[in-house]
């Protein structure tokens, strides 16, 4: 029999262990709301922190770009494919986050997975936080350097590893801001660490830059560690599809540094560039993140994670005590209600699809295994009252829940 067959197998074996993942066709609607399959979700699922994905401005910028450029950028960026337009936002990028150059790339994912092996390969050493994003983590299995992964946050064990390791190159990769857990990663102590070794810092700040630091400059600026002081040896990459609410990614950093990655990253090289239309939304993005109107929309968004935190704090209601759901720390957009069970996070989950709301859960092996948990996503977009309901939404799950357990005591998670 061929091995194809065992595909099947493989496939049930997924939905044995509540791991099968499946994908909803969707239309926005206006608000943080979907509408999936005729049916209007309101949603905490994006990370579109801004709200910036739906945005007139940067709508009317795509407009007035397709008339300027046309659609399709022909090809990669070492050929004809970098426009005027992406040139322009690489400079606006770097001024952005206070470091002297910048490099624009169609993807955050292939950016990690291919600057990584640009940087370093056989014989070099990577040290990367175990909680790291697959494309950090790609990136170094790519680049067959030897790789030290230490526990979370665990700065006292990358210094110890970091001064066993005989290799002359050193790259430490992290999350800025860690994409399940959203706690922040300690810069400055990490920053140290590299002077302290010789060693080169890879951040990503997926969703740091646009809401982390002032104007929100991302969380390298937080750090304060961009500007005129910048370091030397940090190189900082953020995605563009995030909180600036449309697609790519880029890096920045010292001008050799750049330049060497300009040269040296296959999916720079042999990717046809992004399209300037993109290029001209995201320099529309750039321009309200850093106005008074990205100042607003942060403002707003704080005030939602305290709302939200509050109402899920021990004691604030006695279901959710009862339910034994850990909130995470965190300050970020990122707000994950630890569940622990595959099978459980699901059931919350559909407890809340059937009263009207989006929350992912989020399984292993995007979170260690016994960790599922709902990553709640807040947003600009939403409304002090979306997060009242989900709060009463969690309150009504959790209760639903305990009755359903004590109904049937005997194994039952789900
Ligand atoms: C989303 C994300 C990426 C990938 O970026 P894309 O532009 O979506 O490919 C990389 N790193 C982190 C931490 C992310 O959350």
């Amino acid at each position: 029999m061929s091995w194809l067959n065992e595909f099947d197998d493989r496939l049930a074996a997924l939905d044995a262990q509540s791991l099968r993942r499946v994908r909803r066709a969707v239309l926005p609607e206006p608000g943080a709301r979907l509408s999936v399959d005729g049916v209007s979700l309101l949603a905490f699922c994006s990370n579109d922190y801004l709200g910036l994905a739906q945005d007139p401005l940067l709508r009317q910028a795509v407009h007035t770009a397709v008339d300027r450029y046309g659609v399709g950028s022909g090809a990669s960026p070492m050929v004809s494919g970098h426009s005027v337009a992406n040139a322009a936002l690489e400079g606006e990028l770097a001024q952005a986050v206070g470091l002297p150059r910048a490099l624009y790339f169609y993807a955050g994912y292939a950016t990690n997975a291919s600057i990584v092996p640009a940087l370093v390969g056989e014989g070099d050493a990577l040290f990367s936080d175990a909680l790291n994003h697959a494309c950090l983590i790609d990136g170094a299995r790519l680049s067959k350097a030897t790789v030290h992964r230490y526990a979370h946050g665990d700065l006292a064990r990358l210094d110890a590893l970091l001064a066993a390791s005989p290799a002359r190159r050193k790259l430490v990769i992290s999350d800025a801001v860690f994409s399940m857990d959203g706690d922040v990663a300690d810069i400055a102590g990490l920053h140290a660490l590299c002077e302290r070794h010789d060693a080169l810092l890879l951040l990503d700040d997926a969703h740091g830059f646009g809401v982390l630091g002032p104007q929100g400059r991302g969380a390298l600026a937080a750090a304060g560690l961009s500007g005129p002081g910048a370091s030397p040896r940090v190189l900082y990459m953020a995605t563009l599809g995030k909180a600036l609410g449309v697609a790519g990614a880029f890096v920045a950093g010292p001008e050799r540094l750049v330049e060497w990655l300009l040269q040296k990253t296959r999916s720079y090289t042999y990717a046809t560039a992004a399209p300037a239309l993109l290029a001209e939304a995201v320099r529309a993005g750039l321009r309200c993140v850093l106005g008074t109107e990205g100042e607003r929309r942060r403002q707003h968004l704080r005030a939602l994670v305290a709302q939200l935190r509050a109402g899920l704090a021990p004691g604030a209601h006695a279901a959710l005590d009862a339910a034994g759901w850990a909130l995470l720390p965190s300050d970020t957009a990122i707000q994950p209600l630890l569940i622990g069970d595959n099978a459980a996070a699901l059931d919350v989950m559909q407890r809340l699809r059937e009263q009207g709301l989006w929350v992912p859960a989020i399984r292993p092996p995007t979170v260690p295994l016994g960790t599922a948990r709902l990553r709640i996503a807040l947003s600009a977009a939403h409304q002090a009252d979306d997060v009242e309901l989900l709060l009463s939404a969690l309150r009504h799950a959790a209760a639903g829940r305990a009755q359903a357990l004590a109904a049937a005591p005997q194994g039952v998670h789900a």
